[in-house]
């Protein structure tokens, strides 16, 4: 009997986590039936949450302590060491990331589970075909994916969710990446290896509500650029030289006024104009140094990604 580990990361799921459970008990019951032989190894992670989560993952592996395991944070530490913490300790020959609100349809599970198992994939990824969120959002997150697919040497499956089964040798290299900041999904396109993508059409959630504001997803959006380019780096040199080169013609045109035509006194307004802009690229690409220096800072640290406060 195959093992088939299922990372869960959870911040106040109170409401979700049983029906989740309920589900996926039922879709391994479906698939045995059908002639396979998996079980489940569930893996829930409570991030740190302020309601019942610990409670109610506490009961659950009490009722089923052979399947029903969780890890639970110190602290609210966010879903990328949440999805970190679950891989390292799963142990089954396959492993699926999978959202506690059945966004991610575990109907599809046996269904990427083919996959690897009769092709020859080490991975199976899901994106949204359609995905209900307001306009400015959706304007945004298509940005960031083209934004992305021209900076950096990652390639990223347009609205791709988290949710994925992957082989061991697969959950192995990603592992082998010991990075702080982690970008799970520019990591899952780095380590290679052939990965199926299945289209589905987005779900509701099955309870309770997002986490997620603006301003987090504008912030995740500039970490994952920054963590798998350098490209800004080079437009911050660029920007440089170029309004270097725009200096030294506004200097020779300035010099060559003073020889023929005498000094002039006017001029004011385009002088303060110059020095603002110079002065405006020159903390735009400071900001763009300064926050990769805060990354080589983090990772040098070497703090863990987690602190873990009690497992079973
Ligand atoms: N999550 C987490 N830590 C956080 C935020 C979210 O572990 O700090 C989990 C959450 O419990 C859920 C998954 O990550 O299982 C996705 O979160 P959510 O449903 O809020 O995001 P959305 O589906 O709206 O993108
Ligand atoms: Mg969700």
């Amino acid at each position: 009997m195959d093992k088939i580990s299922l990372v869960v990361p959870c911040y106040n799921e109170q409401e979700s986590i049983k029906i989740y459970y309920d589900a996926m008990q039922k879709t391994f019951e479906e698939m045995n039936k059908n002639g396979l032989n998996y079980q489940p190894e569930y893996l829930f992670v409570n991030d740190g949450s302020s309601d019942d989560t610990l409670k109610i993952l506490k009961t659950l592996n009490n009722n089923d302590p052979e399947h029903a395991h969780f890890i639970s944070f110190s602290r609210n530490f966010g879903k990328e060491p949440a999805m970190a913490a679950g891989l390292q300790k799963a142990s089954g020959k396959f492993v699926a990331i999978m959202d506690v609100d059945l966004q991610d349809p575990p109907e599809l599970l046996p269904k990427m589970l083919k996959y690897i198992t009769e092709e020859d994939y080490e991975c199976v990824g899901c994106y949204q075909s359609s995905r209900k969120q307001g306009k400015i959002r959706a304007f945004l997150s298509g940005s960031f994916y083209k934004v992305i697919d021209k900076l950096s040497e990652v390639k990223l499956q347009q609205n791709v969710r988290d949710y994925r089964l992957m082989s061991r040798k697969y959950v192995d290299a990603v592992l082998s990446l010991k990075e702080y900041n982690r970008f799970s999904k520019g990591i899952f396109s780095w380590v290679g290896f052939k990965t199926k993508y299945i289209e589905f059409p987005g779900a509701e959630r099955a309870a309770g509500e997002t986490h997620w504001t603006m301003s987090q997803l504008i912030d995740y959006s500039i970490e994952g650029i920054i963590d798998f380019s350098d490209i800004p780096l080079k437009i911050s040199t660029f920007v440089g030289i170029f309004s270097c080169f725009l200096a030294t013609i506004g200097i020779i045109f300035v010099v060559f006024r003073a020889l023929f035509f005498g000094g002039s006194v006017s001029g004011w307004p385009s002088l303060v104009s110059i020095i603002l802009f110079m002065g405006g690229i020159q903390l735009f690409c400071l900001g763009i140094v300064g926050k990769y220096i805060g990354k080589i800072y983090l990772e040098t640290k070497q703090r863990p990604q987690f602190i873990i406060e009690e497992s079973k």
